[in-house]
């Protein structure tokens, strides 16, 4: 057992302190990890204030990890001391599945996250990235393109994957309508690699205060959503919308935006069920989905997209003594786009 050294939160209603804790030596498949940097994503947030109502206290939140790495075990073949890698928002899966699919591997049975999980072995809780080390089976760790800086890619890890996913499962590329709506952490990586993959990008966002930035990162269009007449303007006009929107939004005058066989496909995640009319989906046969991260063939796939086309996220960089600060302007849209959390500061 090594001691990592992190920071945790101990009740929904504290803020995060520092913690200590203790982390496996590696076993023969296992990959250690010094963590470099790691980002904030609101599902941290999410989490650590038990929206979701499953949080299993002490949580050291962290899903978007970058470092190098430090030691392997002796079946290890795909990595060595010094490597570039990233752990995103999983550790382990089909534990106990019957059958194992390794292209939706985030949505069998037996997932287990990076944090506010419980490993294999049914009782030890995994703890995540705001952290010094971790220690995780090779299986799950990703390789990160030479070309691209550490600390703008640890965002790419649940983010750029989370936005991916769906916009490859639904199609985005050359003649293809996308919105993303809410240009936040998620939302402006959708904007970046829905541009690269070819689409039409349009942003929707509450307000205009983006917009020049907006249409930097590669959108052709940009809208705020709190003027009525954006949704008349644009009825019936996208082929896919990804709600990257983390609170409840008017999901029926959303989807009459989408054209004849459009999709919406939720990814922010709400506190409270989606009120949905009939009549919003039959007319234009629209379907409204969800999506979750990627499987980690995938996200692999995503980072070596990122690589050819130079993507990384927009930060800002944090010491992890800045964490509770962090939260509240990620909760007041505060950020552009992502706060990552430079771990050298733990020693401080
Ligand atoms: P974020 O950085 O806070 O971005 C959310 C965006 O939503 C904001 O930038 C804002 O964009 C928009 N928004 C509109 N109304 C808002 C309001 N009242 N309060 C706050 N934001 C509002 O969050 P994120 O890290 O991108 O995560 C977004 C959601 O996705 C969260 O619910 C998170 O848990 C979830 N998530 C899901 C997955 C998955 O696999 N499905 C993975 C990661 C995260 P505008 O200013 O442009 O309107
Ligand atoms: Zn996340």
């Amino acid at each position: 057992m090594a001691l990592a050294r992190g920071y945790a939160a101990t009740d929904a209603s504290k803020p995060l302190a520092p913690f200590t804790f203790e982390r496996r030596e590696p076993n023969a498949d296992d990959v250690a990890i010094s963590i470099q940097y790691c980002g904030v994503c609101h599902s941290d947030i999410h989490t650590v204030r038990n929206e979701w109502k499953n949080a299993v206290y002490p949580i050291v939140p962290g899903h978007e990890i970058v470092g190098v790495v430090t030691a392997v075990g002796s079946d290890v073949t795909k990595f060595k001391v010094g490597d570039k890698v990233g752990v995103g928002c999983f550790v382990d899966s089909c534990v106990g599945c019957a059958s194992r699919d390794l292209d939706n591997e985030q949505y069998m049975p037996g997932l287990v996250q990076t944090y506010n999980s419980v490993e294999a072995d049914g009782k030890t809780a995994t703890q995540g990235g705001y952290s010094d080390h971790i220690v995780v089976k090779e299986g799950y760790v990703l390789s990160i393109p030479d070309n691209l800086p550490l600390d703008a890619t640890a965002p790419l890890l649940c983010a750029g994957i989370t936005l991916y996913s769906p916009l490859r499962h639904w199609n985005a590329g050359p003649g293809k309508k996308v919105a993303i709506l809410g240009m936040g952490g998620l939302g402006h990586m959708g904007v970046k690699i829905a541009h690269a993959m070819g689409a039409d990008v349009t942003v929707l966002s509450h307000s205009l205060s983006k917009k020049e930035d907006g249409l930097k990162l590669g959108a052709d269009h940009y809208y705020a959503t709190s003027d009525a007449e954006t949704f008349t303007k644009l009825a019936g006009t996208f082929d896919l919308i990804i709600c990257t929107v983390g609170v409840a939004i008017d999901w029926n005058a959303y989807l009459g935006l989408l054209k004849v066989d459009g999709s919406m496909v939720i990814v922010g995640a709400p506190e409270d069920a989606i009120p949905v009319h009939a009549f919003s989906l039959i007319p234009g046969r629209r379907s409204l989905s969800g999506s979750m991260i990627g499987s980690i063939k995938e996200t692999q796939q995503m980072l070596d997209f990122c690589g050819k086309h130079d993507i990384v996220s927009e930060i800002e960089t944090i010491g992890i003594q800045e964490i509770n600060e962090a939260y509240e302007r990620v909760l007041k849209s505060d950020v552009r786009y992502r706060f990552v959390i430079d771990m050298a500061s733990l020693a401080a």
